[in-house]
């Protein structure tokens, strides 16, 4: 399984496992198991919906939405419990504009759940806990 580590981004084959206790970056030696929220910009997005074998659910937000705000401490949250099971990133739509209007972005927060490198779902408004998991439980 391919999965794009969430320090250096380098494309990492692992075996694919129902539990991990321990896999490292090959390049940075970081570990893999990390599921903290990474930002992405037009640079980088494609490559990591691309080669993530991993759902990637992005969060698009902006730092003047209130609802956005509210819901950051519910993905670094929900994020947790995905250990190599999905990869959780965020786009600032301020400064990342031309991400934007390339996936037509017209309310925030927007969630998009990225499966194989297509979109799979879509959802707009802030999600509670328990929504945002069962929105990941369906593509885990
Ligand atoms: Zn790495």
């Amino acid at each position: 399984m391919n999965v794009v580590c969430p320090h250096c981004l380098k494309i990492n084959a692992i075996p694919k496992k129902d539990s991990y206790t321990k896999a490292n970056c090959g390049s940075c030696r970081n570990s893999l198991l990390d599921t903290t929220p990474i930002e992405l910009n037009e640079t980088n997005f494609d490559h990591v919906v691309v080669n993530s074998e991993l759902p990637v659910i992005v969060d698009f937000w902006a730092p003047w939405c209130g609802p956005c705000k509210m819901m950051a401490p519910v993905f670094n949250e929900v994020s947790q419990k995905y250990p190599l099971k999905a990869m959780f990133v965020k786009v600032n739509t301020e400064e990342q504009q031309s991400l934007g209007a390339k996936y037509s972005i017209r309310s925030i927060p927007t969630l998009i759940v990225y499966k194989n490198g297509k979109e799979v779902k879509r959802v707009s408004g802030a999600l509670d806990p328990l929504s945002l998991s069962n929105l990941v439980n369906e593509f885990v």
